[in-house]
């Protein structure tokens, strides 16, 4: 039985979200999951916030912060809320967020939730960012596990993070797009960090109090952060905040099967654009891929309000082929 999400409620208007991290261009894959969040929310009269993740200092690229708000407009979307235009829970970039997160850490660790952990160095390194599926290791053992909050007085300066104790048992939730799916936490990563001391908070931790200080009660994103789901909505429960509906739309792979990288220059929207591609084009190009139409035509995000179906959208992985790529940037005389 689903223990926490309600099934899709449509009297709810939805408050979506686009949380691009700026680590570098966007490319196709966020083109796609972005359109598809953007017309999930605006579908049904919603809100949309735009929030920067930038929490992983040793990836993220000034340059790409504007970069991705460009991109974003460029493919005809908007937002109401984000740090060009403002709003009620401004500021929309997370690195001037970091007072949110260090109360709900303090929030964890007056209940026990959360406990110091000396290990796993290059885990601890990679947790200010997302973990899509190649990114996540195996789980925790739990080597610091019997250690108490207040154990953390005893560690001197040894470096060290804060890591969240997953209780047993799988957590379920009515997915918009997969619909009702179930993770066990403890064996898709075990106890997961939150915080490293006197560093910052984990993408898990960030995400959780934004989407909830944003109010935020839909989140659609790629499948590649079903696991991280589970973990999220253990946050919400330790922090007493209420959960988003989730929707975990297929990835886009590249035709050997990969996920689509930033580091791919092809595939990036400022590449098109500076080739020429039309964004309509594209917008046209993906409602085919998303099963919303059998031709392409230019069309902006708003053609597409009436007949946006989450239901379409095909289950496998989204193969973007060289010669698609192509075909948006030939554009007939
Ligand atoms: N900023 C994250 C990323 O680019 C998205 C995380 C999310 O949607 O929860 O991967």
């Amino acid at each position: 039985m689903p223990d926490l999400q309600t099934a899709n409620d449509s009297r709810i208007i939805p408050s979506g979200r686009l949380a691009p991290s700026p680590t570098g261009g966007l490319h196709l894959g966020h083109a796609r999951t972005f359109l598809i969040a953007w017309l999930a929310a605006r579908s049904r009269a919603g809100r949309m916030a735009l929030r920067v993740e930038d929490l992983d200092a040793s990836r993220v690229r000034p340059e790409a912060r504007q970069a991705a708000l460009d991109d974003l407009a460029w493919l005809g979307l908007d937002w109401d809320e984000g740090p060009d235009v403002g709003g009620p829970c401004a500021p929309y970039v997370q690195s001037e967020r970091l007072e949110l997160y260090a109360a709900a850490l303090e929030a964890l660790k007056s209940r026990e939730a959360v406990y110091p952990c000396i290990c796993t160095r290059a885990d601890i390194q990679r947790a200010a960012s997302a973990p899509h599926s190649e990114d996540e290791g195996p789980s925790y053992p739990g080597t610091c596990s019997r250690r108490s909050v207040a154990d953390a007085r005893n560690l001197g300066d040894r470096p060290f993070a804060w890591r969240f104790r997953v209780p047993t048992g799988a957590i379920a939730w009515q997915d918009l797009y997969q619909g009702a799916v179930s993770v066990d936490p403890a064996l898709a990563g075990g106890d997961f960090l939150v915080a490293r001391n006197g560093v910052g908070p984990s993408y898990q931790l960030a995400v959780v109090v934004d989407d909830a200080a944003m109010g935020i009660n839909q989140v659609i994103r790629g499948a590649d952060l079903v696991t991280s789901t589970p973990r999220q909505i253990l946050l919400y429960r330790a922090l007493g905040l209420t959960a988003p509906e989730f929707g975990h739309i297929p990835l886009a792979v590249s035709p050997d099967g990969r996920r689509l990288a930033k580091r791919d220059g092809s595939l990036k929207l400022a590449t098109l654009r500076e080739r020429g591609a039309e964004p309509r084009r594209l917008v046209g190009s993906l409602a085919v891929s998303c099963g919303w139409s059998e031709t392409a035509v230019p069309s902006s995000p708003q053609d597409w309000l009436d007949r946006f179906d989450l239901g379409r959208i095909p289950a496998d992985p989204w193969v973007v082929t060289p010669m698609w790529v192509q075909s948006l940037v030939n554009v007939p005389p």
